[in-house]
C-alpha cells in the first residue's frame, strides 16, 4: 500500500468518527435551534442519531423543512402507534435461512454482514431488526457457506445490512475470497447508501480489491438516494470511479412524504442520476415499520406521480414503483 492509499483508507473512518451524533449538534451546524423545537424526539439508544458531515453540508441553512434533514430528524410523532405498522414489516425474520443469509427470492440471496450504517434514516425498515442476525465475523459464517454450496441455483449474492460498506477492507478481502470459491455465484450486488453519505469509503484500494475479481464476478451497485440535493460533487466523483471500472450502477429510492413526494423532485432525481450513469431502478412504497408512519404517501398519490414521470421522461429514467410484501418471492409492482 502506498502512503497515499493508506491515508484514503483511514479517511472514511475518521469522517465517521466525526459524524453528528445528536440532533442539537447537527441543527446548530445548519443554523437551527433544537431548544425552539418541542416536536423533537428525546432519543432512546436502540436507534440513535447519526449523520455524516458531508451529508449535512448538502442541507439548506435555517430550514426545518429541508428534505435531507427530514430523513434523519427524530420526531415525537414516531411514538404514535399506527394500525398496520410493526417491527418486522417485510417478514425478514421468517426468511432467515442460515446465519446472516436471507433467502426469500429464488435465484438470489441477501447476506447481512453488519448491522451498522453511516447514517440513520428514520424511515428505515430494518430499524428494529435484531443485530444478532447479522454476521459479526470475517468472511461467511459456516452455515451460510454450507447453504450456498448446497443451493447451486443461487447465482447472485446481495450484500445488504445495515450498510455492507461499513465492513473493513480486510473483511471484504476474506468475503470475496470465500465467495469466489463457490462456483455458482457469478454476481455480487452491493446495496448501499454509503456512496451518497460517505463517498470517501470507496477509495482506490477498495476499488482495486473489487476489480481484482472483475473476471470472476459481475459487480452491481444499488445505491440509495431519495432527493437530487443528495447528489453532490463528491458523490459524482465516486460514481465516476465505479463507471470507469465498468460496474453496473442502479439507484433505489423510498417514496417519502415531505422529502420526494412530487413528480418535479423525482424527475430531477432521475435526470441527475442518468447524468452520472446511474439507472433509476426502484421507487419503494414505504415499508410499514413502527416509527415511520409520518413518512407514508398513499399509493394513489404514488401512482399519479408515476403517471407524470412516464409522461415526462424516457422509459429508462422511470423507476419501477414497488412494494415489498412479507413472504412474497418478488416485489409487487404498483
Ligand atoms: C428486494 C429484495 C431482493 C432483490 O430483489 P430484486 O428484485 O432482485 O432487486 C432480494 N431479497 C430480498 C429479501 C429483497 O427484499
Ligand atoms: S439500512 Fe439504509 S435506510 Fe436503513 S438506516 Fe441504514 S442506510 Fe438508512
Amino acid at each position: 500500500m502506498t502512503e497515499n492509499q493508506q491515508t484514503t483508507s483511514a479517511k472514511w473512518q475518521e469522517e465517521l468518527r466525526d459524524a453528528f451524533k445528536s440532533p442539537a449538534e447537527l441543527l446548530d451546524f445548519i443554523g437551527l435551534d433544537a431548544k425552539s423545537a418541542p416536536f423533537l424526539l428525546e432519543l432512546s439508544s436502540d436507534f440513535p442519531f447519526l449523520v455524516t458531515r458531508t451529508f449535512a453540508r448538502r442541507m439548506a441553512r435555517n430550514n426545518w423543512h429541508d428534505p435531507l434533514l427530514a430523513q434523519v430528524l427524530p420526531l415525537k410523532v414516531e411514538n404514535d402507534k399506527k394500525p398496520g405498522f410493526g417491527s418486522d414489516p417485510v417478514g425478514d425474520l421468517n426468511a432467515l435461512s442460515a446465519d446472516s443469509l436471507l433467502h426469500k427470492y429464488q435465484s438470489r440471496v441477501l447476506h447481512l454482514p453488519t448491522p451498522a450504517c453511516a447514517i440513520h434514516c428514520r424511515y428505515c425498515f430494518r430499524r428494529h431488526f435484531p443485530a444478532t442476525h447479522t454476521s459479526h465475523q470475517k468472511g461467511l459464517p459456516t452455515a451460510a457457506h454450507e447453504y450456498l454450496n448446497k443451493h447451486s441455483n443461487i447465482d447472485e449474492v446481495i450484500l445488504s445490512g445495515g450498510d455492507p460498506l461499513m465492513l473493513s477492507d480486510d473483511h471484504f478481502e476474506q468475503l470475496f475470497l470465500e465467495l469466489a470459491a463457490i462456483p455458482s455465484i457469478v454476481r455480487i450486488r452491493i446495496h448501499t447508501r454509503i456512496p451518497i453519505v460517505l463517498p470517501s469509503r470507496i477509495h482506490s484500494r477498495f476499488l482495486d480489491l473489487l476489480n481484482h475479481y472483475s473476471q470472476r464476478f459481475t459487480w452491481i451497485w444499488v445505491i440509495h438516494c431519495n432527493h437530487p440535493s443528495e447528489l453532490s460533487a463528491d458523490v459524482c466523483q465516486t460514481m465516476q470511479l465505479l463507471r470507469q471500472a465498468s460496474h453496473l450502477l442502479f439507484n433505489q429510492s423510498v417514496l417519502l412524504r415531505g422529502v420526494n413526494d412530487s413528480a418535479d423532485i423525482l424527475e430531477q432525481l432521475s435526470l441527475r442520476l442518468i447524468q452520472m450513469g446511474v439507472i433509476p431502478y426502484y421507487l419503494h412504497q414505504l415499508d410499514k415499520v413502527d416509527g415511520a408512519a409520518h413518512f407514508e404517501v398513499p399509493e394513489s398519490i404514488g401512482a399519479s406521480i408515476m403517471e407524470s414521470l412516464r409522461q415526462r421522461l424516457p422509459g429508462y429514467m422511470v423507476p419501477k414503483y414497488v412494494r415489498e410484501e412479507a413472504g412474497k418471492p418478488f416485489k409487487t409492482p404498483l
